[in-house]
């Protein structure tokens, strides 16, 4: 079955044009993937780190990848020493084995090996007896795979090198360099224009088929709040009781228009820049009567608020929405519990304070695009019957810690969503950092486990780490 699937996502691919390269301006069909399938590869889980490290860390538009080496499928290693213990051509399959299993490294962190630009560095260690010096006819092994794979953007600056001896005695060890486009792009669907979907972090997303802008829980100013702030960070501190803030400089350099905004709930990690980005835009803001009654306060017109409840089937002009009742994430071991509302008898005075803005209750949104079906979550949880038979052919995942909290949570929502083709990890950040400081904490913590645990349960579905404000594009 899982053979199957899988033979199924890339039979796909290789009948969907080929990706425009962007980032280079080349024409060629590039297609790392269907490349790896021509050549009867299948990419294994990625090899865990074995100590207090990571397999690869991303930095700008590199990735460093640790050093990993010849790693079977069945767990096992080709271990010895050239010349003495295996021969020339040995060492070059222990080579080639181990750019497979950088390669599924590469796999997992990207979601799709399209975004590589280009292999930079290579560093091949091989485990040598003091008389061999044929180090660079071993680690041919790794180079010639990864340009059978990439072609032109395969080629890379290289050192080949003896060692006395290696991890394990494992026969080689090769790191590399990577230089990745920060544009995604995922086949979903025959061609036309793609989907743009941006993650401004937290559960906030701009998304575009180019007919119509529709923000999710847009939140940009990440205050410094609580005791979750970065100590470089030099900016002034937020507590519960303080007024909530909106960086406007900020918002009006990443935001310049919106039609809709869907907010989930009304927590100030969701709903804060919302007073000024729908003043500002003149978008229409779905949401439920607290959020909205919050949103009149802070003078956002009647006109732009539609208010609703869950289930709510809304058509618009050039997208429909539906309004999918939910649940909020289980903060606090599971303690928190809100039931307060705000209606039109609260009698709110604008600005709020931070702690002014509550939950009011937790929504979802199933936005149908042009060609595509987007389901949004604004946190960790969900009502399973509400989202079965949605089948979104993009899913918006809330992936944080407190899912851990619910039962068999990353299984229960693959499956409910019908195996979405593209999930994309939502509200798994510190949102109390500004843009530009590391998440490789969260990406760690959060998303990475859920990336091999989606690997098991959906092996259809590509699971893509957005980066902020990077887009993705869904062709
Ligand atoms: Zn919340």
């Amino acid at each position: 079955m899982k053979q199957l699937h899988k033979a199924l996502f890339l039979t796909t691919m290789l009948f969907a044009t080929g990706i425009a390269s962007a980032a280079s301006g080349q024409t060629e069909t590039y297609d790392p993937e269907v490349r790896l399938a021509e050549l009867g590869i299948e990419l294994p889980e990625p090899p865990s780190p074995v100590a207090n490290y990571v397999n690869g860390v991303q930095t700008g538009n590199l990735i460093f990848l640790a050093g990993k080496g010849p790693l079977r499928p069945d767990g096992t290693e080709i271990h010895g020493k050239l010349g003495a213990d295996l021969t020339i051509k040995e060492g070059y399959e222990a080579a080639r084995l181990t750019a497979i299993n950088q390669l599924a490294v590469l796999k997992a962190m990207l979601g799709d090996l399209s975004r590589v630009v280009r292999i930079v560095k290579v560093l091949g260690m091989v485990n040598s007896d003091p008389d061999f010096v044929e180090q660079p006819a071993v680690i041919n092994g790794f180079s010639d795979l990864i340009v059978e794979v990439f072609g032109e953007r395969g080629k890379h600056a290289r050192a080949a090198v003896g060692m006395a001896t290696l991890p394990r005695g494992q026969a080689v060890e090769i790191e590399l360099v990577v230089e990745v486009s920060l544009e995604s792009t995922v086949r979903t669907g025959p061609g036309g224009e793609p989907l743009e979907m941006t993650y401004f972090g937290t559960a906030g997303w701009r998304i575009s088929d180019g007919n119509v802008v529709v923000l999710v829980d847009p939140y940009i100013s990440r205050l410094k709040y609580g005791n979750g702030g970065h100590s470089d960070d030099d900016r002034p501190h937020f507590a519960r009781e303080d007024l909530a803030w909106s960086d406007t400089t900020l918002i009006d350099s990443l935001i310049t228009e919106a039609d809709f905004i869907l907010c989930t709930h009304s927590h100030f990690d969701h709903l804060a820049d919302v007073p000024y980005i729908a003043r500002k835009t003149g978008a229409k803001v779905i949401s439920h009567e607290t959020a909205n009654t919050i949103l009149r306060a802070y003078g956002v017109p009647d006109e732009q608020l539609y208010t609703v409840r869950g289930g709510e089937d809304y058509q618009f002009e050039d997208f429909s929405v539906r309004v999918v009742p939910g649940l909020h994430s289980a903060l606090n071991e599971k303690l928190y519990y809100d039931s307060r509302r705000y209606d039109e008898a609260s009698n709110l005075e604008a600005p709020l304070r931070i702690n002014q803005f509550i939950e009011g209750g937790t929504l979802n949104f199933l936005a149908r695009f042009d060609r595509h079906t987007v389901l949004a979550m604004g946190g960790m949880n969900f009502i399973e019957r509400e989202f079965e038979g949605l089948e979104p052919d993009i899913l918006l995942a809330g992936i944080n810690g407190s899912r851990l909290g619910l039962y068999d949570y990353d299984r229960r929502l693959l499956t409910a969503t019908g195996s979405p083709p593209v999930v994309l990890p939502t509200h798994w950040d510190n949102f109390r950092y500004p843009y530009g400081f590391s998440q490789q904490a969260n990406i760690e913590r959060n998303v990475l486990p859920f990336i091999e645990a989606a690997r098991t349960i959906s092996p259809g579905t590509t699971v893509i780490m957005p980066v902020h404000l990077e887009p993705i594009k869904i062709h």
